[in-house]
């Protein structure tokens, strides 16, 4: 068969109905006494297993034949207690023989090659059973974007060196800069920052770290090998399927006795290598392909696949439900949403809705393609035009906000909002308002829908960013960065930013250090030190909106709660009245953002208001400051006033 003439048979109504498979059994079933195993590969002629002892080298001990079951399901059933047994598949489809791991695993020995066979409950940490992270409905959720390895990657992170770089560095507790006792890093330093989520990129098996090597490979990981299965290059020992799992989990609780919830970030929209697992078991099934059957490309990684197509669709879903029933996971990021479709992506919405305290797990992504997309007709892609579809609590990264707040991610020297930019107090105006104010040929149905940021790990972080676009001098830079961080943290929307924001993380002005050395992605503990008070600052407007119900409600109505006021060129002014309830600091806040290189006096009505934060700092529980009839907004800086 052609690639053409696959594309033409998974089209047809007799393919989808014979053979779509509604069980969630996939995989290798465990018991003791038995393992099942069932693979989905209705195009294979035939299908042989073989067991190994270890993940990787020696011959199989034993080789069996699966039988063809129904709608396309290879079946066989082993005897014995094989948790820690590994497997592989030899699929042959069209007369063509592949071997292959299989794709619905959810355990595999070193770089992902074999699959493993797991007693899931021998990996779970002590306590695992009582773990749980319950939102705090009094805080906001802020979202801090991580990576594994650059959080303890720091000599200096005070985290002991054989967890450096691994899940197991968030099980560190009392950790300080330098062990010195001084300045606190790692865990301590995140729960005193009081973000309410981490967003952790691929922590999925990804293929582009040979986890054989310790040491300073790096990358971010948006190259998926096994989806279901943990990264082997964060463990403490990656040849032992189980250690990675185990380590994973202990990192999920050591997060939730923290009170901060975990985000994974999933790339289901493509796969590192076109000839990965889903090929090798149903050639072309999973993907997009060209009238002329080859890969078509949305992803700009060599192929994307066709979450459309029913069992494709299927995997991402019970995949995604697979995490957060054995992880704990308490949100989901998907990178480049706009492969998926709306439908999809909404059911993926119901189905963790159902579960217990469901509708508190996140979900958001990229509402964007990287090149065209060939989904087919019929279908409406997960993209910012399509936000009226999609259920009102999956939200998407805002790019207007970003661009408009800093300038654009691909022009370094076009500014935005806060480094120079003009012109641009409308979008600043929207972006307070989560886009839901007016139709830009797109809008939001809630502030729900929007997260609001203008940094995450591609392009350039902020810091340098505005270094692009206004030079080396500091004192201008901090301005700059905390008026940006303002406008985040008074907008409407789902409050996000990259680790280190706070702290001016710079990568040398790499711009996409997807695969530049650990040394130039890992945070700098010497410089979280050394940019505390703007880390001060950013921790004082997290609890500005804790303190103000206001700002953390996302539904429709709290849009309504804003009203713009007069302001000159350069400024945008608006007042946010509270809820009133028992909880809010403030009945009403008043928010000035200066974007102008002048001072500006800018009326203010009716009383007195305590100045709780200016260009220089954050102060709530100690106000320095009053002001009445007027206050002087200092040049690039913003001032909230409550009242
Ligand atoms: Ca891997």
């Amino acid at each position: 068969m052609t690639p053409k003439e696959w594309k033409q048979l998974f089209s047809t109504e007799t393919f989808r109905k014979t053979f779509s498979y509604q069980k969630d059994d996939l995989g290798a079933g465990y018991e003791k006494e038995r393992t099942t195993f069932k693979l989905w590969s209705p195009t294979a002629d035939a299908v042989k297993l073989n067991l190994y002892r270890a993940g990787e080298g020696g011959a199989p001990y034993e080789t069996i034949m699966p039988k063809r079951a129904e709608a396309g399901v290879y079946e066989a059933s082993v005897d014995g207690d094989l948790h820690g047994v590994y497997y592989d598949y030899e699929v042959t489809v069209d007369g063509v023989c592949a071997r292959t791991a299989d794709p619905y695993a959810i355990a595999c020995g070193v770089n992902g090659e074999r699959s493993m066979v797991a007693d899931l409950t021998r990996t779970n940490p002590d306590g695992w059973e009582a773990d749980a992270f319950v939102p705090d409905k009094e805080k906001e959720t802020v979202i801090y974007e991580l990576h594994v390895k650059d959080f303890s990657y720091d000599a200096d992170s005070g985290i002991r060196p054989e967890y450096r770089g691994k899940y197991l560095a968030f099980t560190e507790n009392g950790t300080t800069l330098r062990g010195e006792g001084m300045f606190p890093t790692g865990m301590d330093y995140l729960k005193a920052l009081g973000v309410t989520y981490v967003h952790l990129l691929p922590v999925f098996d990804y293929g582009s770290v040979d986890e054989r090597v310790d040491g300073g490979q790096f990358n971010w990981g948006y190259d998926p090998k096994n989806y279901n299965v943990p990264e082997g290059s964060y463990a403490t020992d990656p040849f032992d399927g189980c250690v990675r799992i185990r380590e994973l989990k202990q990192m999920v609780q050591a997060f939730h006795k923290a009170g901060i919830g975990v985000v994974m970030d999933v790339v289901y929209n493509h796969t590192y290598v076109e000839d990965s697992w889903f090929q090798r078991t149903v050639p072309y099934y999973y993907y997009r392909q060209r009238e002329d059957g080859s890969f078509s490309d949305g992803s700009g990684c060599g192929n994307e696949t066709a979450s459309e197509r029913e069992m494709a669709g299927r995997y991402i879903k019970s995949s995604v439900l697979y995490w957060q029933r054995e992880y704990h996971i308490d949100g989901f990021r998907f990178d480049l949403m706009g492969l998926h479709n709306v439908e999809l992506m909404n059911e993926i919405r119901d189905a963790l809705d159902a579960l217990p305290g469901g509708k508190d797990i996140l979900m958001y992504g990229e509402p964007w393609t990287a090149d065209v997309s060939l989904m087919e007709e019929g279908f409406r892609p997960a993209v910012k035009a399509n936000l009226p579809y999609l259920k009102d609590r999956i939200a998407v990264f805002c790019d207007n906000t970003r661009d408009a707040v800093k300038g654009h991610v691909f022009y370094a020297k076009e500014p935005g909002f806060v480094n120079g930019g003009e012109g641009l107090e409308e979008h600043i105006r929207s972006s307070v308002a989560a886009w839901c104010d007016r139709d830009y040929g797109w809008n939001a149905k809630s502030p729900s829908q929007i997260i609001t940021y203008v940094s995450a790990h591609d392009n350039y972080t902020l810091w340098d960013k505005l270094t692009e676009t206004s030079g080396s001098d500091e004192d201008e830079l901090l301005r700059e960065n905390k008026l940006a961080a303002a406008i985040v943290f008074t907008s409407q929307g789902i409050p996000f930013f990259q680790a280190g924001e706070e702290f001016a993380r710079t990568k040398k002005g790499i711009s996409d250090s997807y695969n530049a050395p650990p040394e130039i992605n890992c945070l700098d503990w010497n410089r979280a030190y050394k940019y505390r008070e703007l880390t001060a600052y950013y921790q004082g407007l997290i609890a500005i909106r804790n303190g103000f119900a206001a700002l953390r409600e996302h539904d429709e109505e709290s849009v309504k709660r804003i009203q713009f006021q007069d302001a000159p060129k350069g400024m945008v002014a608006f007042r946010v009245e509270g809820i009133h309830r028992k909880q809010d600091r403030w009945e009403t806040l008043y928010v000035i953002y200066n974007s102008r290189t002048d001072t500006v006096r800018m009326p203010v009505a009716e009383g007195v208001w305590d100045v709780l934060a200016d260009g220089e700092g954050v102060n709530i529980d100690d106000v320095k400051r009053q002001v009445s009839e007027y206050i002087n907004v200092m040049p690039k800086s913003a001032v909230i006033l409550g009242r």
